[in-house]
C-alpha cells in the first residue's frame, strides 16, 4: 500500500514535471524571442531613422512644399504710395510685415464693396483689390483712399478681422469697421463754417489701432 501511495505520489509529482517544465521552457522562450524581437525592432528603427531619415525628411518636405502655391509680389503704380506708407507705420512701430506675397491693385465689382482682401492658406498669396471707381476712388479725399487701403491691407498682413465697437463717444473704434467711411477725412464741405468737420485729427489714434486693438480710448473719443 505505501508503495502504491509512493508510487502514486511519485507519480503525480514526476507527471507533472515535465508540464511544468515545458510550461516554463514556453516562458522563458517567449522572454527571449520577445527580447529579441523587441531588440530587433529596435535596432531596426534605429538604422532605418539613421540611415534613411534624411531621405524621408527630404521626401515630406518635398511633400509639403508641392502644397504651397507658389507666390507673386505685384504692386499697381498707384497704389504704391499707400502700400509704402503703410510698411513705414508698420517700421515706426518695429512691426515686420512680409510682402512678398502680395498682390495689391485696383478692380471692379458688382457687389457694393470699395475693396477686398483675399488670402491663401498659410503663407499663400494675399491679393488685395481696390475697387476704382468714382465712389469708392475717384472723387475721394487722400485721407480715405489711404483708409480704404490700410483696411484692406490690415485684413491680409495682419489678419486683422472687422471690428464694429465704438468709443465711448459713438464713434467708430477702428477702420477695421466693416460698414463705417471717413474716419480721418479733412472737412469737405464746412457746412459749420468753424472747420469742426475736420477729422484728420483722428488718424494717428486710427493707424495705432490698426496695428494694436487695445491702443488707450483718445481724449477726443471719450
Ligand atoms: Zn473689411
Amino acid at each position: 500500500m505505501s508503495y502504491k501511495i509512493l508510487n502514486c505520489c511519485h507519480d503525480v509529482k514526476y507527471g507533472l514535471k515535465p508540464y511544468l517544465t515545458f510550461i516554463k521552457n514556453l516562458y522563458i522562450l517567449i522572454l527571449q524571442k520577445s527580447s529579441l524581437y523587441q531588440f530587433f525592432c529596435s535596432n531596426l528603427i534605429k538604422l532605418v531613422m539613421k540611415k534613411y531619415f534624411p531621405f524621408f525628411f527630404i521626401i515630406i518636405s518635398f511633400a509639403c512644399k508641392q502644397s504651397v502655391e507658389p507666390t507673386v509680389y505685384q504692386i499697381d503704380k498707384g497704389l504704391e504710395v499707400y502700400l509704402d506708407k503703410f510698411m513705414k507705420e508698420a517700421e515706426t512701430r518695429g512691426i515686420t510685415i512680409i510682402t512678398q506675397n502680395l498682390i495689391l491693385k485696383f478692380g471692379t465689382t458688382t457687389e457694393e464693396i470699395c475693396g477686398r482682401c483675399v488670402k491663401a492658406k498659410n503663407d499663400g498669396q494675399r491679393t488685395v483689390t481696390i475697387i476704382n471707381n468714382l465712389n469708392c476712388w475717384q472723387q475721394v479725399p487722400y485721407e480715405n483712399r489711404e483708409a480704404l487701403v490700410f483696411h484692406e491691407l490690415a485684413h491680409c498682413l495682419l489678419g486683422r478681422i472687422h471690428r464694429d465697437d465704438f468709443l465711448p463717444n459713438g464713434i467708430e473704434a477702428s477702420i477695421m469697421n466693416s460698414k463705417g467711411s471717413g474716419f480721418y477725412e479733412p472737412c469737405i464741405y464746412d457746412i459749420t463754417g468753424n472747420g469742426s468737420c475736420d477729422k484728420t485729427y483722428r488718424r494717428s489714434y486710427y493707424i495705432d489701432e490698426i496695428f494694436d486693438e487695445k491702443t488707450t480710448v483718445p481724449t477726443w473719443g471719450k
